[in-house]
């Protein structure tokens, strides 16, 4: 077999090894678009069910507020009877301070629950936008699902093509190339096992530069594994000689 023949057996044998590899990554791509929704999707809902938490929390403060603010006001309203009914002056000036320190506190208590129920209206606000993250996040999520079952299934099928290719490329491997291809592709997966020479006698792999008997002897079609990173050396059919 000539150098150029050998050339173009493991150009070919490169480029399905490449192309397979292409398409095994965009197989890993759409994984990782739907991965990347289903954290999304995760991230929503935790944080809608924190803003419900403190919806919870909010509410119970608001409560507490309005049974104290009751518990002040029926006070107060005790204290302005016992006024009326005051026997002496010094009880119905000491009833007064009391009623002026009772309505203190009723003002501080309807400021208190005024400020909840502000509060309490923030959160449902939060809670509003957070339902809205989770509905656009669960459909980005069920989008990236239906892409990835259509793509994948064009995918699968286009994988098996390539791997039938490969095996058909396989058949043509001159004897002598088969145990350090076999070794290589063990070692390095299909598309690292092989490495192109580069202009001015590079290995395609790891960039190191290759003695040029060594690159006159991969041109002519022998078996060589690069020096320092193993992969299995071949010639693109340019640099073959005929
Ligand atoms: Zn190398």
């Amino acid at each position: 077999m000539t150098g150029k023949e050998i050339a173009e057996i493991m150009n070919g044998l490169f480029r399905v090894h490449r192309q397979i590899g292409d398409l095994k990554y965009r197989v890993r791509l759409l994984e990782r678009s739907v991965e990347a929704r289903e954290k999304e999707f995760r991230e929503a809902e935790l944080n809608l069910s924190e803003r419900l938490d403190s919806k919870r929390r909010a509410l119970l403060v608001v409560d507490e507020n309005e049974r104290a603010a009751a518990t002040a006001a029926s006070e107060l309203e005790r204290r302005r009877e016992q006024l009326n009914s005051a026997k002496s002056d010094r009880e119905y000036e000491a009833l007064k301070i009391q009623i002026e320190l009772e309505e203190k506190k009723n003002d501080s208590l309807a400021d208190q629950t005024l400020e909840a129920l502000s509060a309490l209206d923030e959160i449902s606000a939060e809670i509003a936008s957070a339902e809205e993250r989770v509905r656009t996040a669960d459909s980005n999520l069920n989008k990236a699902r239906a892409t990835r079952e259509q793509e994948s299934n064009k995918l699968k099928i286009e994988i098996e093509r390539a791997l039938a290719r490969l095996k058909e490329s396989e058949l043509k491997i001159p004897r002598d190339f088969v145990g350090f291809y076999r070794r290589c592709v063990d070692n390095y997966g299909g598309e690292g096992a092989l490495a192109p020479l580069c202009d001015g006698g590079y290995c395609g792999s790891c960039n190191c530069q290759l003695p040029p008997d060594e690159v006159a002897r991969v041109c002519d079609g022998a078996a060589i594994c690069c020096s320092s990173c193993g992969r299995l050396l071949f010639a693109p059919e340019q640099f073959a000689p005929n």
